[in-house]
């Protein structure tokens, strides 16, 4: 189940809710109010980099063999 984490308009309060679904509606703890912003997830910081993949085809280049001439297609 998604966490998300929201901040009140009204009394500025964050809190953190698990919403089951996009509909639900999601009220301040602290002031009931509806007016709340979802906060961006937060996730892992920087990621990953693509540049850095070690994954490299193997010398076949069609089935991924690590050897030429183990698939027979080249
Ligand atoms: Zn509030």
């Amino acid at each position: 189940m998604p966490l998300f984490e929201y901040k009140c308009r009204e009394c500025g309060t964050m809190f953190e809710k698990i919403v089951a679904s996009s509909t639900t509606r999601v009220a301040c703890k602290k002031c009931q109010s509806s007016k709340v912003d979802k906060l961006l997830p937060v996730f892992a910081v920087g990621g990953t980099s693509r540049s850095q993949a070690s994954f490299e085809p193997g010398p076949c280049g069609a089935c991924g063999a690590p050897e030429r001439g183990m698939c027979g297609m080249d």
